[in-house]
């Protein structure tokens, strides 16, 4: 895969390494301090008592929202599927007049199911989402309980047991808050004691006494959820630990990696970033690879330089010769690096060894302009480079190593050949300075 490998100072080229990851609800929440300090305060305290903030609930339901929506639609399926079985078989089975009686009740259930199936296919407000799976379980509900009464007689109670079993269902299965949780819950014990307070087939005391029977089982279920919703929390917690933690390590790796491949006075990347660079556009498939330029440039007589004005002021000379090359090359495609010492190199990709010369004379010219005094210099009294030019032609297979050597011979006949010029390896001639004493 085409990656790209990104220069220290922020600019970029395309060559062929790792792939690239994607963001995420949980990263989002990772990189929100407030949320993280909540995460690590709870994550103190006691399991039990782990209550998320409205900030956490959001990032919560953000991350939970996919799997729990999935599992609710996917019951308010199963929910149509085994109304639509129950009826049929009614129609088969019970007198003509008892089925068609359940008919219309049994209608409601699929209208509840699917209208919460399709308002939980999108990510909407929160509240929105809760009403309609409160006001929807609530109408499937009262469905069940309403087929059993138009049924009459053992039917009336029989439909209050699966009512209840029903509600029993949708709490354990639902990983929704606990407020809509507790709405499942009351709506399933209310609707049960207002049916069997209007059975005529049983009386006061026999209907609270199976009505406590049932609370007592829908509230200890209730409970159970609410210890599995207090486990899903903290997991999330943990979650977001481990990811701010390998956060944290990204970034450190990253400063790391900055600073490993950075020229820590110059500011333009160091000898490392570019060897690997250069051997990256060298192992470049052959019909990614184009004509590829490298310039090493050495800053002239700069010992003297040194020795005349001091080292300090030889430090700000090559900061100075460093951002005069960087500025001169082309951003987002040429790189610039410090090789050592007062020794640069460039890498020129996509350019021919004609289109090379021309930058690296732009270079040297651009160099000599600044006119940064060198007292110590015997071609000039300014600072001047001499530039060793090594080429390859998109259709050659080359390394690294050869195209540096190349570069380096070339930039020791400029050095021999009198300084301030531009060789290019194997060419008859080097390129002249225009005047001896002054500067380009
Ligand atoms: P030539 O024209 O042949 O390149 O001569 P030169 O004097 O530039 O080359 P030489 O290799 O003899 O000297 C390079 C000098 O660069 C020697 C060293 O003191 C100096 N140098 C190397 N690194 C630094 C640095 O980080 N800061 C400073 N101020 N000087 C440095
Ligand atoms: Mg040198
Ligand atoms: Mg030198």
């Amino acid at each position: 895969m085409v990656a790209a490998m990104h220069r220290p100072n922020g600019k970029s080229i395309q060559v062929q390494k790792g792939s690239a990851t994607g963001t995420s609800s949980l990263t989002n929440a990772v990189s929100d301090p407030d949320i993280m300090r909540e995460a690590e305060r709870l994550l103190g305290g006691r399991t039990r008592d782990i209550k998320f903030s409205a900030a956490l609930e959001r990032a919560f339901r953000d991350r939970t929202w996919r799997q729990t929506a999935k599992i609710i639609r996917s019951w308010m399926v199963w929910v149509i599927v085994l109304d639509g079985l129950t009826l049929s078989m009614n129609v088969l089975l019970l007198p003509r007049a008892q089925a068609i009686a359940m008919l219309s009740p049994g209608l409601i259930i699929p209208i509840a199911a699917v209208t919460i199936w399709w308002v939980w296919q999108e990510r909407r407000p929160a509240w929105l989402l809760d009403g309609v799976l409160n006001v929807g379980m609530f109408l499937i509900l009262l469905a069940v309980c309403w087929m059993g009464a138009a049924a009459g007689g053992l039917w009336q109670e029989r439909y209050l047991y699966v009512m209840v079993f029903v509600g029993i269902a949708g709490i354990t299965t639902f990983s929704v808050a606990m407020p809509t949780i507790w709405g499942i819950a009351t709506s399933s014990l209310v609707l049960y004691l207002t049916f069997q307070l209007h059975n005529p087939r049983i009386g006061l005391p026999e209907a609270l006494a199976a009505f406590f029977f049932f609370a007592s089982g829908v509230v200890a279920v209730v409970f159970a959820r609410r210890t599995m919703s207090v486990l899903a929390n903290k997991a999330f917690l943990l979650e977001l630990r481990d990811g701010a933690r390998l956060a944290a390590l990204t970034e450190a790796n990253e400063r790391l990696d900055h600073l490993a491949k950075v020229d820590p006075l110059t500011g333009v990347a160091n000898r490392r970033w570019m060897t690997e660079l250069l051997t990256a556009l060298a192992g470049r498939p052959d019909h990614l690879r184009g004509s590829t330029s490298l310039l090493m440039c050495d800053i002239d007589y700069f010992k003297p330089l040194n020795d005349r004005l001091g080292h300090a002021h030889g430090d700000r000379c090559l900061v100075e010769v460093a951002a005069i090359i960087d500025q001169s090359v082309r951003s987002g495609s040429d790189h610039v690096a410090r090789y050592g010492g007062e020794e640069f190199l460039v890498i020129l990709p996509d350019t021919t060894a004609e289109e090379a010369l021309v930058v690296a004379e732009q270079i040297r010219k651009n160099v000599a302009r600044a006119a940064l005094p060198n007292p110590g210099s015997h071609v000039a009294t300014v600072v001047t480079i001499s530039i060793g030019v090594a080429a390859r032609t998109g259709d050659q297979a080359w390394s690294a190593d050869e195209l540096q050597v190349e570069a380096d011979l070339a930039l020791y006949r400029a050095k021999k050949e009198g300084r301030n010029r531009t060789v290019l390896f194997g060419a008859a001639e080097s390129s002249k300075p225009a005047s001896a004493a002054g500067a380009a």
